[in-house]
């Protein structure tokens, strides 16, 4: 069954019914990382926003190519035509080869994305494994008039693009105010014009990640990879892309020229763009002192951090905001997520523990219908989280004594709660997510130990296993039920 889901579109500023140009079939392209630093925060919103767009859209059915690139060359600093490559300035740094960076660079943000459990995309294309469909494209570009060659290097003609095509309609700048905000003309550039941009850049000798090309040794600008990888796995014209806003210029703005310039066509049905985190109210900033990467989030190894917090907390604490809203990150709005987080699984292991009555107090398809609207109004987790929530009170009566459920709607509300939290949220018990079979078997085998233990009045022996696991950061819970365990945070 394929839901009706609206998209706000960015390009069109309005909300949108998504209607992919391929029945049943879904081509969403994200920017991905450019690896040159530990995964941070504004890695974490949006893997997490574009993964619940990606679980979502598989679970009303649709068949999705989910396209997300890994930028190891062509991304220089301040995001310029000029200066030095990100990736081999690290390098240069601290002595190691640009493909050492990019290995232990992408190796980290796939651990961490893993530890969110961010789904992997299914293709995951690097710039430097397709230098030869860059250059194509670049030649294309060439062909068609809508670029120069200066010195090497290749520029997008801005001004004659926007005599046949308006430039500016993703970020809704004209010519005139995108001129205003860049810098000055320092005499140094080549460009015919400021508003022009690399598609294609001449290696200087120092210049270590450097392929032939037509026009001599050189690299991609950073724009082009996205062109060229999009296109090539799903078309030149394909449903969705999405990323960071602080993407939108010049970013997508030059994806969207040079599709135009290249193939004569718009690339992209929907713009999608999450909105930016700050921590205490300001902007992230290595400079700030409040940079902190998604390592010592979850270690809590950071002089701005009270307590580790587990990347499930993270994780909610994300979808608690709709995609498009600004999040903040503080000691207590994430205690507070935690909380929630908390209480959220709490209520799902009471939900497996009830037992059913004859009668039923639930209305589960209304439940469900409310669910589906909030994820079908452009993604809108905080009132999905909302709703589950709402659930949850429900349970938690019907443990009381004060509300029943019988067997059928059991059954149902157990599937509901699998399916938005679990499947499409990507929220799982803390527990399950730390730990493997094996200390799952081992636990259940020390907490049997224990009970024996208590059984036999031996109650010096169970308060041991209880302390002594404390210590290890488990926490015992006595139920009537019988004992469980969590991982502390
Ligand atoms: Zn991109």
């Amino acid at each position: 069954m394929i839901e009706k889901i609206k998209i706000y579109n960015t390009l069109t500023k309005q909300k949108e019914s998504f209607k992919p140009l391929i029945k049943n079939h879904v081509g969403m392209y994200v920017c991905g990382p450019t690896v040159y630093g530990d995964p941070h925060l504004g890695h974490a919103r949006p893997a997490i926003t574009f993964d619940v767009v990606f679980r979502y859209l598989k679970h009303t059915g649709y068949k999705v190519r989910y396209v997300r690139n890994i930028t190891d060359a062509g991304h220089l600093e301040n995001d310029a035509d000029e200066g030095e490559d990100k990736i081999s300035k690290k390098a240069r740094l601290e002595q190691l080869e640009p493909m050492e960076v990019v290995q232990f660079y992408t190796i980290s943000y796939h651990k961490a994305m893993e530890e969110l459990n961010c789904l992997p995309p299914s293709i995951e294309p690097r710039a430097t494994g397709h230098i030869i469909e860059q250059i194509e494209m670049v030649k294309k570009i060439l062909e068609n008039g809508f670029a120069y060659e200066v010195n090497n290097s290749i520029y997008l003609d801005v001004n004659k693009y926007n005599k046949k095509y308006p430039y500016g309609i993703l970020s809704g700048r004209s010519l005139e105010n995108t001129l205003e905000g860049t810098r000055e003309l320092d005499g140094q550039s080549e460009k015919r014009n400021q508003v022009d941009f690399a598609i294609w850049k001449k290696a200087t000798p120092e210049h270590i990640m450097r392929w032939p090309s037509p026009w001599g040794d050189g690299f991609p600008g950073w724009h082009m990879e996205c062109s060229a990888m999009s296109e090539k796995y799903l078309g030149k014209t394909f449903d969705i892309h999405g990323g960071g806003m602080d993407l939108v210029f010049p970013h997508h703005e030059a994806e969207i020229a040079q599709s135009n310039a290249c193939n004569d066509c718009n690339p992209v049905t929907y713009w999608m763009h999450n909105n930016m985190v700050t921590v205490d109210g300001k902007k992230m900033g290595k400079s700030l002192g409040n940079f902190i990467n998604l390592e010592e989030f979850f270690t809590g190894k950071h002089k701005k951090l009270e307590k580790p917090y587990s990347p499930m907390t993270i994780r909610f604490f994300i979808l608690q905001a709709h995609y498009r809203s600004t999040i903040d990150f503080s000691n207590d709005a994430l205690k507070a997520a935690e909380k929630g987080f908390s209480k959220l699984m709490t209520g799902i292991e009471t939900l497996e523990k009830l037992t059913p009555s004859k009668k039923s107090s639930f209305n589960i398809a209304d439940l469900e219908k409310r669910c589906s609207t909030a994820m079908n109004d452009d993604f809108n987790t905080p009132v999905l989280i909302a709703h589950l929530f709402d659930g949850i009170r429900m349970i938690n009566s019907t443990k009381d004594g004060r509300e029943s459920i019988d067997a059928a709607d059991l059954q149902k509300l157990k599937a509901l709660y699998k399916t938005f939290t679990r499947d499409i949220l990507g929220l799982m018990s803390t527990k399950k997510t730390s730990g493997n079979n094996l200390t799952n078997e081992v636990m259940d085998l020390v907490l049997k130990l224990r009970k024996s233990a208590k059984s036999n009045k031996d109650f010096t022996s169970a308060d041991l296993i209880r302390d002594e696991l404390n210590k290890l950061n488990i926490e015992i819970r006595d139920g009537r039920s019988g004992s469980d365990w969590t991982l502390k945070n």
